[in-house]
């Protein structure tokens, strides 16, 4: 069969085979322990449920405007002003199905075939294809000093003629890294001066620990919201553990929103009415259960931060939010994938190789599952990869021995 050039330029997703992977053990019966989720576990807030029942309940559920319900455009407005202490108005913000669909199709609205995207690495995974979709090029760039903290020099040096667009997750998936407030500062100013489109991807913007906030792109912006092309994303799947819903948002520059809304219109005819409404549930209603996850991620990331550093020569950065670590685990393998493989098939326990994220010799383990989940997660990996671990290890009611040395992997 033909296939396009550019459906061949897309990488299948090494995380979805790893969760294939996982889904035929435990259909097999065996214990595995998944730290490679990517959403939280607790339920979509009520308001949520209630708003989306309401319209269900109806029989009446039919095509709404592309770009959003006026009631979700109204809801994402106030939600800009409580979190960027911007006002906005309705024609600058367009409803997505998810954050994702906003990125991708705020990259279709400004690329053209050979531009070039610069994001920092470690970078979300799905960046380098949505940039690939464009028929552009992606650039990743990471950063020199070995920290996971991008700088504006470096990312001044990829730039050329045909950049035409930043990305920045802050907080950072898979890094967990916030960026400096300097850092976003700078690269706000640095995209107006450079007249670079900077798309902030914020999902993970209210996940954020040890009484850090934060720090909101627009604060930065020299540009009146009319004449800039800096263009906040966000969405309802991290903060309110929505993921299913599927509804995200742009807000930006009311030209390149309309032209948004164009192709998007072309695209899906946009969200789904019973999502915006649940969407709209969420963000007008109370606010508490976003605390709460925040609070429990927190302990969480404490508990497996804490448990990581028990294993000899691993190496972890303290997240600042999200609910991901992002670890190095160079001293017992430096091919990630590898690396991951074997703990599936050794201890059961699913991880995210860190190349899938630009970064070689890292593993990314998520925080959002149990505490029970973590500890045990993470007690596995280390007696997997620990040499002086004991000989034998319990899982599931099953006994397994220790066969391998880690050298051996
Ligand atoms: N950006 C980042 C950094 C993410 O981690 C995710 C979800 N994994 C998304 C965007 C997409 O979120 P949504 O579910 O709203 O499409």
């Amino acid at each position: 069969m033909s296939i396009s050039q550019i459906a061949k330029t897309i990488q299948a997703s090494s995380t979805l085979a790893l969760n294939q992977k996982a889904a035929m053990l435990r259909e097999k019966g065996d214990p595995v322990i998944h730290l490679g989720g990517g959403e939280p576990k607790t339920k979509a807030p009520v308001d949520a449920i209630l708003a989306a029942s309401a319209l269900l309940n109806t029989g009446e559920v039919r095509y709404t405007p592309a770009d959003g319900l006026p009631a979700l455009k109204k809801a994402i407005v106030g939600y800009t002003d409580a979190y960027y202490h911007r006002r906005v108005a309705q024609e600058n913000v367009m409803a997505s199905g998810g954050a994702k669909q906003a990125i991708m199709v705020a990259l279709q609205t400004v690329l053209n075939p050979q531009d070039e995207v610069i994001f920092p690495a470690p970078y979300w995974v799905s960046y380098p294809d949505m940039v690939k979709l464009c028929g552009a090029v992606g650039v990743p760039v990471l950063p020199k000093d070995g920290t996971f903290q991008p700088r504006i020099e470096d990312i001044e040096a990829r730039v050329g003629p045909r950049t035409k667009a930043v990305i920045i997750n802050s907080p950072n998936n898979p890094s967990g890294a916030m960026y400096t407030e300097e850092f976003i500062s700078d690269i706000v100013q640095f995209c107006e001066k450079r007249d670079l489109c900077l798309i902030m991807d914020d999902i993970y913007h209210r996940l954020v620990f040890d009484g850090k906030k934060a720090p909101s792109p627009f604060d930065y912006a020299k540009k009146p919201i009319d004449e800039s092309k800096l263009i906040a994303v966000n969405g309802v799947s991290k903060q309110y553990a929505m993921t299913g819903f599927r509804i995200g948002w742009a807000v930006g520059n009311r030209s390149l929103i309309e032209v948004m809304g164009n192709i998007q219109g072309h695209q899906t005819s946009g969200p789904s009415a019973v999502s915006q409404m649940a969407a709209v549930g969420a963000i007008n209603g109370i606010q508490s259960g976003v605390e709460s996850l925040r609070v429990t991620l927190e302990n969480n990331r404490n508990v497996m931060v804490a448990l990581l550093n028990t294993i000899k020569g691993v190496r972890v950065a303290n997240p600042d939010g999200t609910f991901y670590c992002f670890a190095d685990f160079r001293v017992y393998e430096k091919s990630s994938h590898k690396l991951s493989l074997f703990l599936i098939d050794k201890v059961q326990v699913l991880t995210v190789p860190g190349i899938d994220f630009g970064v070689d010799g890292y593993l990314r383990l998520s925080y959002c599952g149990t505490i029970g989940e973590i500890t045990e997660g993470i007690q596995r990996i280390k007696w997997a990869l620990d040499p002086d671990s004991p000989s034998e290890l319990n899982i599931g009611g099953r006994k397994l021995v220790r066969d391998w040395t880690s050298a051996g992997i």
